[in-house]
């Protein structure tokens, strides 16, 4: 056996902190070992978690490895319309994994029909999809993956409530037990996941007639002609699919697409919507939404630019106008957490400000709302609590994708932001517009599969920021956000030997900047 694992994992650790680090280390496991026995007495649990989400879940599920004992809250307040679901948080139940599943619904559509032009036998008049089927399947799978997260609760040991956690102080949650009854349970540590929910604006019928992303994707009924208002991610993902779906939807945008996004690649994203048949009400806000006898929805508008006022009438309205933390029940004033915007503030430990209460996902003040970071930051305040790392969550550079049929994903810095942070003297974009091979034979555009790479101007140039629209985007994505957490330059880039014929390899084959004004439409794919 090596003297490294004789050793021990905590002591190689130690082995490679400097002397101030291994003081802070030192500290804190002799305070964790000096609590523990008080501790066990003092306090019901070691560590309690508001909500079963993402980013709750991973960090009971980690914390209870480490030996603590954990109970988790979860609890779903029903929507407007009366939509609930089981435990699991947003991602499970009305967000990523349903979105992808719907997604990847509406891209079947499409395959079906390219499939035609390789030669499969396929009555392309016949094929259409069946939305309560769909429906039925995708509830099927979430209901599934509800139940393995309740066994994979219980068999972990972390003690699971399906009610709504209230703080009584800052060590203390009050909650209502199936029978009714008040109970109270005390923790040393406490971890705020609750996550957000959809907003609504504040106009006639909004809540009424109006639904939102945590409707849609158990709606019984076929959406028909839909008004999507809002156009971020959920509005844009949400229009795509029911447009693939077949359905007729329209994109209410307030100001621009994407807000915060690159902009070149957004409003290429956007041309690839309209190219496709969604249609875009651009500087346009709702003012109010009427039910017809008919039981269909006149929706009132508002164009900001010109002031005209206008109607038209839809099947459904799907509000994608934002999400909101969900602190109104939580009453964190009985513990003195500082709040900004709906959202708790944390420090780089994901501390709040009361210093055993932490707050992760979601619910944190100026982080990305995404289910990876719930996840990672959730795993590494468990060890930090638990197993004496002193890993903080890395929030830079974080990848993401928008699930469009031709997705976009980046990493790192848009042009904007680069040029902002660097000067547009130091920064080069390389770019390039690139044909996909299996789009030839199904002879499908390509004017809009285009990526680009913007990188410091001087020496081996390191890459800030990658971006991609095209198939797959996300799968593309998550290679290149590993290479560029490792500092990628393009000296490496274009050194690396591609893999062909696929889509990522145009990142290997980038050599036009766009200072050079050089054209960045190719001649050919193999060249
Ligand atoms: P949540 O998952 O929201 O979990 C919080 C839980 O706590 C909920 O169950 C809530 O009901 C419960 N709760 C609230 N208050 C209390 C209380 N007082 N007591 C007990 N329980 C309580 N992210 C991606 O990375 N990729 C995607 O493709 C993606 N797609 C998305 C699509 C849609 C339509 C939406 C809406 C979101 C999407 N997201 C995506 C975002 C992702 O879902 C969230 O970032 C993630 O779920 C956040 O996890 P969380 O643990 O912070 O909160
Ligand atoms: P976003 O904040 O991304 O977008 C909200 C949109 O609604 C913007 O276009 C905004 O316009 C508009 N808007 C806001 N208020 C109003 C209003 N009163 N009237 C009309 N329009 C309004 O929120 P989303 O709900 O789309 O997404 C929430 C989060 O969920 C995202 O930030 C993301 O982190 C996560 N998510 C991730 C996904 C993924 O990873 N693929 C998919 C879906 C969600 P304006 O720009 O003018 O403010």
């Amino acid at each position: 056996m090596s003297l490294m694992k004789l050793l021990g994992t905590p002591t190689r650790r130690l082995l490679w902190m400097s002397p101030c680090r291994i003081g802070t280390v030192f500290f804190k496991c002799f305070a964790t070992s000096n609590q523990n026995t008080p501790t066990k007495n003092k306090y019901d649990y070691d560590l309690l978690v508001l909500g079963g989400g993402s980013g709750g879940l991973a960090c009971a599920k980690e914390a209870v490895e480490h030996g603590a004992r954990v109970i988790c809250f979860d609890f779903v307040k029903p929507t407007p319309v009366g939509t609930k679901w089981g435990v699991g948080g947003t991602c499970v139940n009305v967000g990523c994994i349903p979105k992808k599943l719907m997604h990847q619904a509406s891209l079947l559509g499409e395959a079906v029909h390219e499939a035609v032009a390789y030669g499969w036998n396929v009555n392309d008049q016949n094929i259409k999809p069946d939305w309560k089927k769909l429906v039925k399947s995708v509830q099927g799978h979430i209901k599934s993956v509800n139940w393995v997260t309740r066994v994979d609760l219980r068999d972990k040991k972390v003690e699971y409530v399906n009610s709504m956690g209230v703080f009584v102080n800052d060590h203390t949650i009050e909650y209502k037990t199936k029978e009714n009854e008040t109970k109270k349970v005390t923790a040393e540590y406490i971890v705020v996941a609750v996550g957000g929910r959809p907003r609504y604006p504040d106009i006639p019928g909004a809540t009424e007639f109006g639904i939102t992303s945590d409707d849609i994707f158990s709606l019984e009924r076929e959406p028909g002609r839909t008004l999507v208002v809002g156009a971020g991610y959920v509005g844009l993902e949400c229009a795509c699919f029911l447009k693939g779906l077949g359905y007729d939807p329209t994109v209410m945008v307030r100001s621009i697409v994407l807000r915060g996004f690159d902009r070149q690649m957004s409003e290429l994203l956007a041309a690839m919507m309209v190219d496709r048949g969604v249609t875009f009400l651009h500087t346009t806000i709702p003012t109010a939404v009427v039910k017809q006898p008919d039981g269909r929805l006149l929706v009132k508008y508002l164009n900001t630019s010109t002031l005209a006022q206008n109607s038209e009438i839809f099947d459904t309205v799907l509000w994608a106008i934002g999400r909101k933390g969900l602190i109104d029940d939580l009453k964190l004033d009985a513990a003195g957490i500082k709040t900004k915007n709906d959202k708790i503030v944390v420090d780089g430990s994901e501390a709040t400000n009361v210093p055993h209460i932490f707050a992760v996902g979601d619910i944190i003040y100026g982080r990305p709302e995404l289910t990876p970071v719930a996840i990672l930051s959730g795993r590494l305040l468990a060890r930090r609590l638990f197993a004496a790392s002193n890993q903080l969550m890395d929030y830079a550079d974080v990848a993401t994708t928008v699930f469009t049929p031709l997705e976009y994903s980046c990493v790192g810095m848009s042009e904007e932001t680069a040029i902002q942070k660097h000067g547009s003297e130091n920064i080069e974009v390389f770019h390039g517009y690139y044909k996909p091979t299996e789009f030839f034979i199904p002879q499908k555009s390509v004017r809009h599969c285009y990526l680009k790479a913007v990188a410091e101007i001087t020496g081996d140039q390191k890459v800030l920021g990658l971006h991609y629209i095209g198939p797959v985007a996300g799968e593309v994505i998550q290679g290149f956000a590993a290479a560029l957490k490792s500092g990628l330059t393009i000296k490496t880039l274009l050194n690396t030997v591609g893999i062909h014929p696929t889509t990522a390899e145009e990142f290997t084959r980038l050599s036009i900047t766009k200072r050079s004004g050089r054209d960045p439409t190719p001649a050919s794919c193999c060249s």
